[in-house]
């Protein structure tokens, strides 16, 4: 499958500083920030700095480099917010059958309470 990226997605506008975010965690290759409409006491989105329409798109075409960097940074941010004694869950919502609104890859992770179960 190929994916054409829209740079004129939300995440690519705050990206490129167009729009104001709140930053947890910044390196080189990734950015995490908090969700704007939080869904429990913890929600923080991790998005890539690269054109990557979504985690499958990411995994396809993404430099080891930049995969390394993602997956640590999402660690570190789990560490920051102090959700993993409690645990917490990470969501990647791909395409239309996730419903997935910004089409540029974000993981979710979201914690400080029970989640309930996510499968039906
Ligand atoms: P999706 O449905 O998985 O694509 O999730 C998109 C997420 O982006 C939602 O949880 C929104 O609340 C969040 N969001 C949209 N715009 C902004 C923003 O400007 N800053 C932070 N989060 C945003």
């Amino acid at each position: 499958m190929s994916y054409t990226y829209d740079d004129q997605n939300i995440f690519a506008k705050i990206l490129r500083g167009e729009i104001p975010n709140k930053t947890v965690l910044e390196t080189e290759h990734t950015l995490a920030f908090h969700d704007i409409y939080p869904q429990a006491p913890i929600h923080v989105l991790v998005i890539p700095k690269g054109p990557y329409v979504c985690y499958d798109h990411f995994c396809q075409t993404a430099s080891d480099a930049e995969i390394v960097d993602f997956t640590r940074t999402c660690g570190k941010v789990c560490e920051m917010m102090g959700v993993k004694d409690g645990g917490f869950r990470t969501i990647a919502n791909a395409g239309e059958n996730a419903i997935q609104e910004v089409p540029h890859l974000h993981f979710h992770i979201l914690g400080g309470r029970n989640l309930g179960r996510m499968l039906a």
